[in-house]
């Protein structure tokens, strides 16, 4: 259920809601707005509820929120999300639109900041990176761990980028947190509740990548976990599912842009790179990403592609990483336009 307060309530408004809900178990969550502010209720809703706050001083009106997922639901929300980043605030959401590139897997000192210097001078925002690798396969390369954590650290000290980085088992969110700018939580991990309820404690932006199996219910709720246990800087990204193709190594679902701007107040970022697995098919789905409406992309680039320790495919060399961007430059300028 959520409380929209009129334009005119006073602070002793929204307190009495608050008051009301707390006596009864429930607990409020505001979400203030430039124009209204919007009071999420979670607990266990009775059906004399909605007339009591109807009644209340500035309450402008109720409504049920009939989706299973309440902080993650665009009702709840008075506008787009906008997330900042870093100690440089990179803002992505609400017409902001920003770009993670970096290798899949940080290998080496030389390797991480090559990557950042050029991801950077295209235009490139964040740098992104891999020290906790989650693998397929038990004998490929499962990253260097808190050394590779430094590396990244070392390489938003030399560019001014801030840093993303994934986190993949729970009493790692710390050591990782302690790092990043931006904790990544990967496909594989997007069900896993325990660290959902970990990674929502900690004060940084979280990005929730979507389970190839999962539906965009599944994905808001693995949201709401995030959400309830306190994270409200959550960016949602788009990386592909599984489909009956083999050609590529997962299906963009680019639906899944678009729909989630209907149902949902963060911003979503698309990964072309994972979303095909195979290079010369990121910069057209990066440009069909923008053209949709992603707030933002996520794109693997490496020195050397046809060397790195993992998903060699899929990254992009530094020239085709520039051409990438001016591409969608290109078709960003064009909408802004039309
Ligand atoms: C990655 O970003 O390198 C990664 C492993 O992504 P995903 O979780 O989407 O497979
Ligand atoms: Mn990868």
């Amino acid at each position: 259920m959520i409380v929209i307060m009129s334009a005119g309530s006073t602070r002793q408004d929204i307190e009495a809601v608050q008051t009301h809900l707390s006596q009864r178990g429930l607990q409020g969550h505001i979400n203030p707005g430039t124009e209204r502010n919007v009071i999420g209720v979670l607990g266990e809703i009775y059906p004399e509820l909605q007339n009591e706050l109807e009644f209340m001083q500035g309450v402008s009106e109720v409504l049920r929120v009939t989706k299973p997922y309440k902080l993650a639901s665009k009702e709840f929300a008075s506008g787009p999300t906008v997330v900042e980043i870093g100690e440089a605030k990179v803002r992505i959401g609400a017409g902001n639109f920003i770009v993670f590139a970096g290798p899949c897997a940080v290998e080496s000192e030389e390797q991480v900041l090559a990557t950042a210097d050029a991801v950077k001078e295209s235009g490139a925002q964040v740098l992104r990176g891999g020290a906790f690798k989650p693998r397929s396969s038990p004998y490929s390369f499962r990253g260097m761990g808190e050394d590779g954590l430094k590396l990244l650290a070392n390489a938003r000290d030399a560019t001014g980028m801030p840093i993303i980085t994934e986190v993949m088992a729970p009493g790692d969110v710390d050591l990782v947190a302690s790092y990043a700018d931006v904790l990544q939580i990967g496909a594989r991990n997007m069900q896993n509740f325990s660290l959902l309820d970990e990674a929502g404690a900690v004060p940084k932006p979280v990005m929730l990548k979507r389970g190839f199996a999962a539906t965009y219910e599944d994905w808001l709720l693995s949201t709401e976990y995030l959400m309830a246990a306190g994270n409200r800087q959550v960016i949602l990204c788009e990386r592909g599912i599984r489909t009956f193709e083999t050609f590529t190594r997962n299906t963009m679902d680019l639906n899944a842009i678009p729909a989630i701007h209907i149902l949902n107040h963060l911003p979503v970022v698309s990964d072309p790179s994972h979303g095909t697995g195979t290079w010369p098919l990121v910069t057209p789905l990066a440009v069909a990403s923008a053209a949709v409406g992603a707030d933002g992309l996520i794109i693997e680039v490496h020195p050397n592609p046809s060397e790195a320790k993992s998903d060699g495919a899929q990254s992009l060399t530094f020239k085709n990483f520039a051409t990438m961007m001016s591409q969608v430059e290109a078709v960003r300028g064009a909408l802004a336009e039309a």
